[in-house]
Protein backbone atom coordinates (compact mmCIF):
# COMPACT_ATOMS: atom_id res chain seq x y z
CA UNK A 1 0.00 0.00 0.00
CA UNK A 2 1.46 3.74 -0.42
CA UNK A 3 2.10 5.46 2.60
CA UNK A 4 0.79 9.09 2.47
CA UNK A 5 3.97 10.54 3.10
CA UNK A 6 6.76 8.86 1.26
CA UNK A 7 4.18 7.76 -1.52
CA UNK A 8 6.02 4.19 -1.73
CA UNK A 9 4.71 1.14 -1.82
CA UNK A 10 5.46 -0.18 1.63
CA UNK A 11 3.75 -1.97 4.10
CA UNK A 12 1.80 0.56 6.00
CA UNK A 13 2.25 0.85 10.34
CA UNK A 14 -1.05 0.92 12.40
CA UNK A 15 -0.56 5.02 12.83
CA UNK A 16 -1.04 7.10 15.60
CA UNK A 17 -2.48 10.59 13.99
CA UNK A 18 -2.14 12.51 17.17
CA UNK A 19 0.47 11.48 18.75
CA UNK A 20 0.26 9.20 21.97
CA UNK A 21 2.12 11.07 24.11
CA UNK A 22 0.16 13.89 24.25
CA UNK A 23 -2.69 11.46 26.18
CA UNK A 24 -0.74 10.57 28.76
CA UNK A 25 -2.71 12.27 31.64
CA UNK A 26 -5.92 12.36 29.79
CA UNK A 27 -7.59 9.76 31.87
CA UNK A 28 -6.80 11.30 35.08
CA UNK A 29 -9.53 13.24 36.48
CA UNK A 30 -11.37 13.17 33.42
CA UNK A 31 -14.55 14.06 34.74
CA UNK A 32 -13.22 17.43 36.48
CA UNK A 33 -12.21 18.70 32.69
CA UNK A 34 -15.72 19.15 32.39
CA UNK A 35 -15.40 19.41 28.72
CA UNK A 36 -19.30 17.99 28.35
CA UNK A 37 -20.50 20.85 30.02
CA UNK A 38 -21.61 23.92 28.27
CA UNK A 39 -19.51 26.39 27.32
CA UNK A 40 -17.89 24.08 24.82
CA UNK A 41 -18.68 26.01 21.80
CA UNK A 42 -19.01 23.03 19.55
CA UNK A 43 -15.41 21.19 20.79
CA UNK A 44 -15.65 17.72 20.97
CA UNK A 45 -12.90 15.51 22.70
CA UNK A 46 -10.80 13.34 20.29
CA UNK A 47 -10.88 9.58 21.64
CA UNK A 48 -7.81 8.02 22.50
CA UNK A 49 -5.85 5.79 20.32
CA UNK A 50 -7.23 6.18 17.01
CA UNK A 51 -5.40 4.55 14.25
CA UNK A 52 -4.89 3.91 11.33
CA UNK A 53 -2.78 2.59 8.14
CA UNK A 54 -1.07 5.49 7.11
CA UNK A 55 2.63 5.24 6.73
CA UNK A 56 5.60 3.16 6.60
CA UNK A 57 8.28 2.25 9.59
CA UNK A 58 10.90 4.77 8.40
CA UNK A 59 8.08 7.74 7.77
CA UNK A 60 6.36 6.93 10.93
CA UNK A 61 10.22 7.14 12.52
CA UNK A 62 10.82 10.00 10.84
CA UNK A 63 7.69 12.31 11.99
CA UNK A 64 8.94 10.61 15.63
CA UNK A 65 12.15 11.59 15.68
CA UNK A 66 12.36 15.01 13.30
CA UNK A 67 9.23 16.43 15.18
CA UNK A 68 7.72 15.04 17.79
CA UNK A 69 10.34 13.83 20.56
CA UNK A 70 11.87 17.56 20.03
CA UNK A 71 8.15 18.89 20.53
CA UNK A 72 7.62 17.12 23.52
CA UNK A 73 11.46 17.88 25.39
CA UNK A 74 10.76 21.64 24.08
CA UNK A 75 6.95 21.84 25.52
CA UNK A 76 7.72 19.93 28.49
CA UNK A 77 11.18 19.53 29.78
CA UNK A 78 12.88 23.12 28.32
CA UNK A 79 10.05 25.81 28.55
CA UNK A 80 6.88 24.08 29.65
CA UNK A 81 3.52 26.13 29.81
CA UNK A 82 3.09 27.65 33.55
CA UNK A 83 0.82 25.28 35.52
CA UNK A 84 -1.24 29.07 36.40
CA UNK A 85 -1.65 32.21 33.73
CA UNK A 86 -4.08 34.56 34.86
CA UNK A 87 -6.71 35.28 32.35
CA UNK A 88 -5.51 37.21 29.47
CA UNK A 89 -2.12 37.38 30.55
CA UNK A 90 0.52 36.40 27.85
CA UNK A 91 3.18 34.38 27.81
CA UNK A 92 5.98 34.60 25.67
CA UNK A 93 8.81 31.56 24.68
CA UNK A 94 10.81 31.00 22.36
CA UNK A 95 11.61 27.31 20.55
CA UNK A 96 13.40 25.53 17.56
CA UNK A 97 11.01 27.41 14.86
CA UNK A 98 11.33 24.32 12.49
CA UNK A 99 11.31 21.48 14.31
CA UNK A 100 7.92 23.46 16.23
CA UNK A 101 5.46 24.57 13.37
CA UNK A 102 6.51 20.90 11.46
CA UNK A 103 5.52 19.03 14.60
CA UNK A 104 1.68 20.89 14.29
CA UNK A 105 1.71 20.37 10.49
CA UNK A 106 2.47 16.79 10.98
CA UNK A 107 -0.55 16.51 13.21
CA UNK A 108 -2.75 18.76 10.30
CA UNK A 109 -1.30 16.61 7.68
CA UNK A 110 -2.54 13.22 9.07
CA UNK A 111 -5.33 14.32 10.08
CA UNK A 112 -5.81 15.47 6.27
CA UNK A 113 -4.56 11.96 4.81
CA UNK A 114 -6.93 10.39 7.41
CA UNK A 115 -10.08 8.82 6.05
CA UNK A 116 -11.61 8.22 9.75
CA UNK A 117 -15.00 10.16 10.50
CA UNK A 118 -13.73 11.98 12.97
CA UNK A 119 -11.07 13.76 11.27
CA UNK A 120 -13.28 14.85 7.89
CA UNK A 121 -13.10 18.57 8.70
CA UNK A 122 -9.12 18.58 7.79
CA UNK A 123 -8.38 18.94 4.06
CA UNK A 124 -5.34 20.30 2.99
CA UNK A 125 -6.04 19.92 -0.90
CA UNK A 126 -3.82 21.82 -3.03
CA UNK A 127 -2.04 22.42 -0.07
CA UNK A 128 -1.62 18.61 0.78
CA UNK A 129 1.97 18.57 -1.25
CA UNK A 130 2.88 21.13 -0.13
CA UNK A 131 2.60 20.12 3.32
CA UNK A 132 3.96 16.72 2.78
CA UNK A 133 7.43 17.85 1.19
CA UNK A 134 7.83 20.22 3.36
CA UNK A 135 7.67 16.96 6.39
CA UNK A 136 9.98 14.90 4.12
CA UNK A 137 12.26 17.89 4.07
CA UNK A 138 12.34 19.22 7.02
CA UNK A 139 11.32 22.83 5.70
CA UNK A 140 9.52 24.85 7.26
CA UNK A 141 8.88 27.19 5.07
CA UNK A 142 8.44 30.89 4.59
CA UNK A 143 6.79 32.80 7.74
CA UNK A 144 3.78 33.79 5.91
CA UNK A 145 3.01 29.94 5.09
CA UNK A 146 0.46 27.82 7.50
CA UNK A 147 1.27 30.39 10.19
CA UNK A 148 0.31 28.99 13.99
CA UNK A 149 -1.29 31.03 16.34
CA UNK A 150 -1.89 29.69 19.82
CA UNK A 151 -3.43 30.15 22.91
CA UNK A 152 -2.95 28.64 27.10
CA UNK A 153 -6.28 26.79 27.93
CA UNK A 154 -7.34 27.26 31.23
CA UNK A 155 -9.82 25.13 33.43
CA UNK A 156 -12.47 26.45 35.44
CA UNK A 157 -9.34 27.03 38.69
CA UNK A 158 -7.94 29.14 36.25
CA UNK A 159 -4.72 26.43 35.63
CA UNK A 160 -3.40 25.24 32.31
CA UNK A 161 -5.50 22.46 31.21
CA UNK A 162 -2.87 19.70 29.98
CA UNK A 163 -5.60 17.08 29.78
CA UNK A 164 -7.52 18.27 27.18
CA UNK A 165 -7.44 16.93 23.52
CA UNK A 166 -10.26 17.63 21.27
CA UNK A 167 -11.07 16.87 17.47
CA UNK A 168 -10.04 19.57 14.56
CA UNK A 169 -12.45 21.79 13.38
CA UNK A 170 -12.58 23.67 10.53
CA UNK A 171 -13.42 27.48 10.32
CA UNK A 172 -12.71 30.57 8.49
CA UNK A 173 -10.84 33.73 8.95
CA UNK A 174 -10.89 36.88 6.74
CA UNK A 175 -10.74 34.42 3.68
CA UNK A 176 -8.77 32.45 4.96
CA UNK A 177 -9.25 28.59 6.12
CA UNK A 178 -7.97 27.65 9.05
CA UNK A 179 -7.57 24.39 11.95
CA UNK A 180 -7.93 24.69 15.08
CA UNK A 181 -6.76 21.73 17.71
CA UNK A 182 -6.29 21.50 20.92
CA UNK A 183 -4.16 19.49 23.25
CA UNK A 184 -0.70 20.53 25.53
CA UNK A 185 -2.87 22.93 27.12
CA UNK A 186 -2.95 24.78 24.22
CA UNK A 187 -5.21 25.44 21.43
CA UNK A 188 -4.00 26.09 17.95
CA UNK A 189 -4.89 27.69 15.32
CA UNK A 190 -3.25 27.00 11.71
CA UNK A 191 -4.18 29.69 8.68
CA UNK A 192 -3.80 27.26 5.44
CA UNK A 193 -4.35 29.58 2.52
CA UNK A 194 -1.71 30.89 -0.55
CA UNK A 195 -1.99 34.37 0.26
CA UNK A 196 -0.53 36.13 3.66
CA UNK A 197 -2.99 36.16 6.89
CA UNK A 198 -2.02 39.35 8.63
CA UNK A 199 -3.03 38.59 11.98
CA UNK A 200 -1.45 35.23 12.36
CA UNK A 201 1.81 36.12 11.05
CA UNK A 202 1.61 39.00 13.11
CA UNK A 203 0.68 37.01 16.22
CA UNK A 204 1.62 33.74 15.63
CA UNK A 205 4.76 32.00 15.73
CA UNK A 206 7.59 34.04 14.24
CA UNK A 207 10.43 33.18 12.58
CA UNK A 208 12.49 33.57 15.52
CA UNK A 209 10.76 30.50 17.21
CA UNK A 210 9.19 33.21 19.59
CA UNK A 211 5.55 32.54 20.27
CA UNK A 212 3.01 34.58 22.56
CA UNK A 213 0.62 32.55 24.01
CA UNK A 214 -2.68 34.58 25.28
CA UNK A 215 -4.44 32.20 28.45
CA UNK A 216 -8.07 31.80 27.61
CA UNK A 217 -10.35 29.93 29.83
CA UNK A 218 -11.67 26.97 27.07
CA UNK A 219 -15.18 27.48 27.43
CA UNK A 220 -14.82 31.01 26.55
CA UNK A 221 -13.26 31.03 23.25
CA UNK A 222 -14.42 28.28 21.10
CA UNK A 223 -14.08 29.67 17.77
CA UNK A 224 -10.93 31.32 15.50
CA UNK A 225 -12.87 35.36 15.83
CA UNK A 226 -13.38 35.06 19.64
CA UNK A 227 -9.47 34.53 19.32
CA UNK A 228 -9.14 37.12 17.16
CA UNK A 229 -11.21 39.41 19.69
CA UNK A 230 -8.83 38.49 22.96
CA UNK A 231 -5.71 39.03 20.88
CA UNK A 232 -6.98 42.61 20.48
CA UNK A 233 -7.90 42.77 23.92
CA UNK A 234 -4.29 41.65 24.44
CA UNK A 235 -3.18 44.30 22.11
CA UNK A 236 -1.42 41.70 19.87
ZN1 LIG B 1 6.77 6.31 3.89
Amino acid sequence: MKCHLCQNDRKLCDSHIVPEFLYRDLYKDYKLMGINGQGNKGWKPLQKGIREHLLCFDCEQHLNDKYEKPFLKQWTVDSPLPDRIAQDAAHTAVYDYPKFKLFHLSILFRASVSSLPTFREVNLATHEDRVRRMLITEDPGNEWEYPILAFAVLNGRGEVERRLISCPIASRHEGHIVYGQIYGGAMWWISVSSHRNDLFCRAGLQSTGQITLIAEPWSEIGVVQDASQALKRANL
